[in-house]
């Protein structure tokens, strides 16, 4: 069966998922489903709350980031993050989300972002490094957790935001040669 995506190798990142359709602004590419909970963060984990680490099936883990992303996450009813276009994506094309969607924090490696784009910021950051106006374009294809984040990082003095650090999530760079 074709489900409109695919695994591949590239020549710059390690393995990536392409298209094999066309998919319009809006349209669910890639169902979430979760395939396991985890007890902490791990470099594979997606983080779906500020303190809730899983680990999605398929495909999903494969999607590579990227600073100009043709998706973005739209939480489903089980709680998984699907990924939706954000843009006209035609067969052939990589899909690709920017990590900064997904989590608030992230360890990245020494090296600079390779995603290509013209809109690079030169390191993959989690969404609490995302500059205002990035946060604006991605409005309604981010986890909504991380809207309550900063919802509550705002209604709070300074002095007990320190405090209130949600967890770290890790994204699993290490598993991408290139990145
Ligand atoms: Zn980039």
């Amino acid at each position: 069966m074709d489900d409109g995506f695919e695994l591949r190798g590239t020549h710059q990142k390690g393995e990536g998922v392409f298209a094999t359709r066309a998919f319009e602004i809006d349209e669910t590419v890639m169902v979430g489903v979760i395939d396991r909970e985890l007890d902490r963060n791990h470099a594979h984990a997606s983080q779906v709350s500020a303190e809730r680490f899983v680990l999605h099936g398929g495909l999903v883990s494969k999607v590579n980031h990227s600073c100009e992303p043709n998706c973005g996450i739209r939480l489903n009813a089980s709680g998984a993050h699907d990924f939706v276009a954000r843009a006209p994506i035609a067969a052939g094309d990589e899909i690709t989300f920017d990590y900064a969607m997904r989590n608030y924090s992230v360890d990245y490696f020494p090296a600079r972002c390779r995603c290509g784009s013209r809109r690079c910021r030169g390191r993959i950051t989690g969404w609490r490094d995302l500059p205002a106006q990035r946060k604006a374009d991605y409005h309604g294809l981010v986890a909504p957790y991380l809207l309550e984040i900063d919802q509550t990082r705002t209604a709070r003095p300074p002095a007990q935001t320190a405090a209130a650090n949600p967890p770290v999530g890790r994204v699993a760079w290490w598993c991408r040669s290139a990145l």
